[in-house]
């Protein structure tokens, strides 16, 4: 819902300030699937909001998954469309929400890419992904969030950090900094910006190679910003914030030779926060290849050779195309 607006029409109904707060907590709470719901504002009042007002701006048009990751198609008001995540596993609720439609990226091995640029989400549409999940698990809640869906959040930037905002609050969706995680393709001056926020939110880095040359023929933007411009963000965002770093590595069959392991060995060893999330390749038409079994264990074994930290991310949902780098909308 559109708080701004909301605030206004209250004003101009001379209504008092608390109906405004007593309305947003029941939006968030997502206990309330309309405005005829909410029993605790007058008939007359929810007949106003009704008339006025969409109280979400995402509805639900088709849910894949089992019981441990669940995939939504959503549509938004403008007819556009996108694709959320929620995974329940490790006594954590996820959802992994989208911050545009599309994505201008372009990167090789991801589907939304493929999509190309529709538009930026609003901050109500980045929120009621969230809040859409809530209402679907309930009595379960979404516990973590991560913005690894479709888009890339730092060309969002304005309306991501109004979601975050809200995300965290106490009076929004109550959600700790620490249980939130950016991913960014590596959008270096914003990484920089994200840096001077002194927030305990998480960043990650979809790195997945240290070897310029081919890491901007799978990712374009890395020919605006290359890997010293990237470095040297990276560098910055942890001697401010003193927060670990963590770079996403999917393993294909062109990024784990034993030369690409010591690149990758390299930019790691530039800071001590700086981790390495290896995450199998999931598939996507047109994209890259994944690496084997054996090329991904031997990729491993060169890494614990040169002493690089890293950890292998289990994925999920691939069999419903809601794994990392899987959301788009086919036409
Ligand atoms: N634009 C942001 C967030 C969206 S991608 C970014 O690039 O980070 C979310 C995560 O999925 C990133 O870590 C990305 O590197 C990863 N990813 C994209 N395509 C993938 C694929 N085909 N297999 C595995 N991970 C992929």
């Amino acid at each position: 819902m559109d708080l701004v607006k909301l605030k206004e029409f209250l004003t101009a109904q001379n209504l008092p300030d608390f109906r405004y707060r007593q309305i947003v907590k029941n939006y968030y709470s997502g206990r309330y699937i309309s405005f005829d719901q909410m029993t605790d504002l007058s008939l007359d009042l929810r007949s106003k909001l009704n008339s006025q007002f969409s109280l979400y701006s995402v509805f639900e048009e088709k849910v894949v998954g089992d019981q441990s990751t669940k995939k939504v198609l959503l549509k938004l008001n403008d007819g556009q469309r996108i694709e959320s995540v929620v995974m329940n596993y490790d006594d954590w609720i996820t959802a992994c929400v989208s911050s545009q439609v599309g994505c201008a990226l372009n990167c090789q091995f991801c589907a939304t890419g493929k999509m190309g640029f529709v538009r930026n989400l609003t901050p109500e549409e980045i929120i009621d992904q969230i809040i859409y999940w809530n209402q679907k698990i309930y009595p379960s809640f979404v516990s973590r969030i991560v913005f690894m869906g479709m888009g890339e959040p730092f060309l969002n930037w304005n309306n991501l950090l109004k979601a975050l905002e809200i995300i965290n609050s106490s009076t929004g969706l109550n959600i700790g900094a620490r249980k939130i995680s950016i991913s960014t393709a590596g959008v270096a001056d914003k990484i920089i910006e994200f840096a001077r926020l002194n927030t305990q939110i998480n960043l990650a880095i979809s790195l997945h190679s240290a070897n310029q040359k081919f890491r901007q023929t799978i990712m374009p933007i890395a020919k605006q910003f290359n890997l010293d411009d990237l470095k040297k963000a990276c560098l910055y965002y942890v001697n401010k914030t003193n927060r670990q770093l963590f770079f996403e590595y999917a393993l294909t069959d062109k990024n784990t030779s034993q030369f690409d392991a010591k690149l990758l060995a390299n930019f790691i060893h530039s800071h001590h926060l700086f981790f390495v999330n290896l995450i199998p390749l999931n598939p996507v038409d047109g994209g890259l290849n994944s690496a084997t079994k054996d090329q991904q264990k031997q990729f491993m074994i060169y890494l614990d050779q040169l002493g690089v930290i890293y950890s292998l991310r289990r994925s999920f949902g691939q069999q419903f195309f809601a794994a990392c780098g899987q959301l788009a909308i086919n036409k």
